[in-house]
């Protein structure tokens, strides 16, 4: 079966559903988005119920430069200013103080925004065709696994978004890193493919939320321990039995039905993962098990989904 990606045209109408306050779903180098337009408080509030999302989750804006990003924070430190010529575009979102332009119901009232500038010329081409910033969680229902195919938005959100704009498999495949820059301290929100270590090599030493005492750490709605989940109830370990069993491995290979190799390398591997748990968890499927992953910190964005999809 041939795949007809985006054309020009198709980019058109996703721009003027976009202006119209409708919801687009865009691929993303991460994952694919839910979009509506950041500024439109009513588009802002169908994505929350596309997704039955809580309103306590803040939505990250998707601009398509730095100018652009600049719109909606009410400051733009050096750090932000460093890190975004470095990663921008790229997996990399930073939380600013928000502009006054920026509807509340984006950042569930919080004073802050998440804001990145993904590398994908569909997304890039469609922020800059609509004109406006886009709102844009990953385009799934809350707590399910995010998708990285056109195909999983259709099957996950059905007739819930308006369009779905086809940029085939995402290359990265996992959420991007977020980073506070709102605070006295950078804090690591987010793991992602853009590592804590890549970060303080440009702008020094970043604090991991959770980890800092009150009042330092910025306040992270949305950051549920049970998120990026797939159906079968998914377990970190080797397999203990076959029947019914997936088993993602990439040093130590076990016998079960589906024994599916994992790269051993930390951007092939997150390029692979949800597309593998999204073929893994058919209805034969019991169990998923996943060998755990190893230490570093470029494995951290990778750790941190596994943790949170076997919560
Ligand atoms: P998602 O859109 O599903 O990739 O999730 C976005 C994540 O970004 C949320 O779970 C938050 O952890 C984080 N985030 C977005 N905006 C903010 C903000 N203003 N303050 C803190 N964290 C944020
Ligand atoms: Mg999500």
């Amino acid at each position: 079966m041939t795949r007809t990606l985006t054309n020009s045209l198709e980019l058109e109408k996703a721009a003027a559903l976009i202006r119209a306050g409708r919801l687009v779903a865009f691929p993303t180098e991460t994952v694919y988005g839910l979009g509506a337009n950041a500024l439109d408080a009513a588009a802002v509030r169908r994505i929350y119920e596309a997704k039955g999302r809580p309103a306590t989750s803040p939505l990250i804006v998707h601009v398509a430069s730095v100018p652009m990003a600049r719109k909606v924070v009410s400051a733009w430190p050096t750090a932000a200013e460093k890190l975004a010529s470095r990663y921008w575009p790229g997996p990399l979102t930073f939380v600013l103080p928000k502009a006054k332009r920026v509807p509340d119901i984006v950042t569930a009232g919080l004073g802050t925004v998440g804001v990145r500038m993904p590398a994908h010329p569909i997304a890039l081409a469609l922020i800059r065709k609509a004109g406006v910033p886009l709102a844009g969680p990953s385009a799934n229902r809350f707590t399910e696994l995010s998708p990285v195919t056109a195909e999983q938005v259709r099957r996950g959100l059905g007739s819930a978004v308006d369009l779905v704009l086809d940029g085939g498999l995402c290359r990265v495949g996992i959420e991007s890193t977020v980073l506070s820059l709102a605070g006295p301290v950078p804090v690591l929100l987010r793991p992602g493919m853009v590592s804590r270590e890549q970060i303080e090599a440009l702008i020094g030493p970043v604090l991991l939320a959770g980890t800092v005492a009150d009042g330092v750490a910025h306040a992270a709605p949305g950051q549920h321990s049970k998120h990026y989940s797939p159906r079968a109830p998914l377990r970190l370990g080797l397999p203990s039995q076959s029947a019914g069993t997936a088993y993602l491995w990439w040093a130590v290979e076990r016998p079960a039905e589906f024994a599916i190799r994992m790269p051993n390398d930390p951007d092939r591997y997150g390029a692979m993962l949800y597309d593998t748990l999204h073929k893994a968890d058919n209805s034969e499927t019991r169990e998923i098990v996943v060998e755990p992953v190893p230490f570093g910190s470029d494995w951290d964005g990778i750790r941190d989904r596994l943790a949170r999809a076997a919560a």
